[in-house]
């Protein structure tokens, strides 16, 4: 075949959480969408502040080719400012400034142009496992290699002697996702410090440059935990973000990329964001999104439905015996299969129309991931699915 193999499999490989997903779809349309609780997706139940429905009414009494014209690659000067400065407001003096950052179509873009701009062929990116499985697909096909380095199995903090065990002269970067997805972790200062301390020390030994790649798409969704900023704590850090979940618009496809000024390589960087984002077409954030960042960066994002759904879920599961991990941050909780196998797992839960995604799909076994951003009444009206669920196994 002429076209490009690689991509067809990708575009073949199945994912679990859509497939889960597509399920769940077909199964409320069955036998009704209150019998079924679907915990698949990411997809943020909290509606979008209100400010983003003024902001966008504004924008439209623009001219048209202001409003729908091109920007800057790197998106609106007075967009980037705008982040830029309640960057700075929260993280300090020489945050960030406007020509630090590159406005993108979400973190997935985010994270892209990031790879694309420092791999070389042949190169390693290290994960934190669980993780996000859309990672492999971003590190492959920037031409690295993904090595996955599990979590520590007890507290889901980076395992930062495993992640030193892992590195290798190849190694160019490091991702690190807090709060987590899956897991709802969110990495500790310690965590951070020793982990930048076995990097550094690692540069040293190998005569290399390391790059710790920070995506925070949940950094705004937490439940009392310090969120440490972590260039604050590496120098080589590169911040992925996104508005998907702190704005709640997933669909709108906005976020940026940060390379703060206190990176060594910043000029480069800077230079090799532009040329990622030039060579994979992603230039030119949506012009109407970029506006209302002027007006909505630092819109307290409303988690306390998060943070209720927390609670039901938490005290519905423990009172039945489930063990988890305490999330601090995101909206996912990690629960412990009640077998190994956490497909099987996962297939008696679907029998009771209980809808979790099994820990396979994030590259590690044993587990699955109760997405909690749903309505209230799903996850209360789930309790007997999960006490029967429960019951099987005794
Ligand atoms: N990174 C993580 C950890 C995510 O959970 C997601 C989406 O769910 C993304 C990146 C991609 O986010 P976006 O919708 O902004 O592309």
């Amino acid at each position: 075949m002429s076209i490009n193999e690689t991509s067809r499999a990708y575009g073949a490989q199945k994912s679990s959480i859509r497939e889960i997903a597509a399920y769940a779809g077909a199964r409320k349309a069955e036998i009704g969408a209150e019998n079924v609780f679907d915990f698949s997706l990411g997809n943020p139940s909290v509606p979008a502040p209100d400010a983003v429905r003024e902001s966008i009414e504004r924008s439209l009494a623009l001219p048209a080719a202001q409003l729908h014209g091109y920007t800057p690659a790197n998106g609106l000067p007075a967009a980037r400012e705008a982040v830029a400065a309640s960057l700075t407001r929260r993280f300090g003096d020489g945050t960030a400034s406007a020509g630090d950052l590159y406005l993108t179509c979400g973190a997935a873009a985010s994270l892209s142009i990031t790879f694309h701009a420092v791999v070389n062929p042949g190169d390693e990116v290290i994960v934190i496992a669980p993780y996000f499985p859309e990672y492999r697909v971003w590190i492959e096909t920037s031409g690295a290699t993904c090595v996955e380095v599990l979590a520590d199995p007890a507290t889901f903090q980076v395992d930062v002697a495993a992640v030193a065990a892992a590195i290798t002269p190849r190694t160019k970067a490091v991702v690190i996702n807090s709060p987590n997805n899956p897991v709802g972790s969110v990495y500790s200062r310690d965590n951070l410090a020793a982990l930048a301390g076995a990097l550094h020390e690692a540069e040293k030994g190998l005569g290399t440059t390391i790059y710790l790649v920070a995506d925070e798409p949940y950094r705004e969704i937490t439940y009392g935990a310090e969120v440490p900023w972590v260039p604050s704590v590496y120098d080589r850090t590169i911040v992925c973000y996104s508005y998907s979940k702190s704005l709640s618009l997933p669909g709108e496809r906005i976020g940026w990329v940060l390379v703060p000024p206190t990176n060594p390589d910043h000029d480069d960087l800077i230079l090799a964001i532009a040329g990622a984002g030039r060579k994979l077409g992603f230039v030119c954030a949506p012009a109407l999104f970029q506006r209302v960042l002027m007006d909505c960066v630092d819109c307290p994002s409303d988690v306390e439905a998060y943070a209720k759904n927390r609670r039901a879920l938490t005290e519905g599961l423990s009172a039945l015996g489930y063990e988890f991990i305490e999330p601090e941050g995101a909206f996912y909780l990690w629960v412990k299969a009640l077998e190994p196998d956490a497909e099987k797992f996962f297939e008696r839960a679907k029998a009771l129309e209980l809808l979790p995604v099994p820990s396979d799909s994030f590259g590690c076994p044993g587990w699955v991931r109760v997405g909690y951003c749903v309505s209230y009444e799903t996850i209360v009206n789930s309790m007997p699915a999960w006490k029967k669920l429960a019951a099987s196994y005794r």
